[in-house]
């Protein structure tokens, strides 16, 4: 689902994060491992402030596993701990607990220090919507968890999921919105599928698709489209597919909305392989 984002949605969603933030030792923010940068809210460290952060590049199956091991160490350079995960199989799960005890060492060493009693860490998922913050509850608490509408302002009594013995996760995540003002990063949504029923011109989508595969990953293009070479123009291009295709129109005509639709649904659908679409060295997250 795609959620309009209006200002006071914003400044609702960041106040029940802001609120929620005093109940737990660590913040969990789920990112997509494809789109690392686009797929962060804008504000997430003035939103966060100090809180200790373990950070969850998810859909990592879909990614490009090069990418996901740079960008673990470039987070890692940065002094955030980074996992990689498949909320949806399950993968990487165990780790969670693990590193949020290791984030959260020295406080719970302190206090333990202190004489209070050892107590399970408590936590919260953020992240934009459709990084998969519902999957990952779900899976952690081994039980379908409701989705509450999914919109910010939604409220209802929070409650605490037990993770194994060592952790509470609260059961609703903050929903926080994404960087939209870019339209490079609503291009990146779009074409991962985090915005579905996007406004972009599926043209544009798909173009910007086959440009990026042209750049990046130009063997697999080739590959699956039966290229012998990579044609200059564009258009060309949309011709070869359509033809190869069948996506005609009437007089046999390549017909460049199926193209069109046609790429994108085959990007987001993995069928030229895991793909990542921003990698560390170009500079974003700066
Ligand atoms: P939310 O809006 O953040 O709660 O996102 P959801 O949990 O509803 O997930 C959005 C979509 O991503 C759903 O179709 C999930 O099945 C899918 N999804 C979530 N995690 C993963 C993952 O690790 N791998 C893959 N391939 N899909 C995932």
């Amino acid at each position: 689902m795609t959620i309009q984002w209006f200002p006071g949605h914003m400044a609702k969603a960041r106040r029940e994060v802001t609120e929620k933030l005093k109940l737990v030792d660590i913040i969990i923010e789920l990112i997509d491992a494809r789109i690392p940068y686009s797929s962060r809210n804008p504000m997430i460290d003035e939103i966060i402030q100090h809180k200790p952060r373990l950070v969850l590049l998810n859909k990592a199956d879909m990614a490009d596993r090069e990418a996901t091991k740079k960008w673990i160490r470039h987070f890692a350079d940065k002094g955030v701990r980074a996992i990689a995960i498949n909320a949806q199989a399950g993968e990487g799960l165990k780790q969670i607990t693990a590193a949020s005890h290791e984030i959260l060492k020295e406080k719970f060493d302190r206090l333990k220090a202190k004489g209070v009693k050892p107590r399970a860490i408590r936590a919260m998922i953020v992240g934009i919507p459709n990084v998969g913050k519902s999957t990952l509850i779900n899976r952690l608490a081994k039980r379908n968890i409701a989705k509450t509408g999914n919109t910010p302002g939604v409220t209802k009594a929070q409650q605490w999921i037990k993770v194994g013995k060592e952790m509470e996760l609260l059961d609703t995540p903050g929903i926080l919105w994404p960087k939209f003002e870019d339209q490079v990063v609503g291009k990146k949504l779009a074409i991962t599928g985090a915005i579905k029923d996007t406004l972009l011109n599926l043209h544009d989508l798909a173009l910007y698709g086959l440009k990026f595969l042209e750049e990046k990953y130009p063997d697999r293009l080739q590959e699956r489209f039966k290229l012998t070479a990579l044609p200059e123009d564009p258009v060309e291009l949309f011709e070869h597919i359509g033809r190869l295709r069948g996506a005609l129109g009437g007089g046999g005509l390549v017909d460049y909305d199926k193209v069109a639709e046609l790429v994108v649904r085959e990007i987001r659908s993995e069928k030229f392989g895991p793909l990542t679409f921003e990698w560390p060295e170009e500079g974003l997250a700066e």
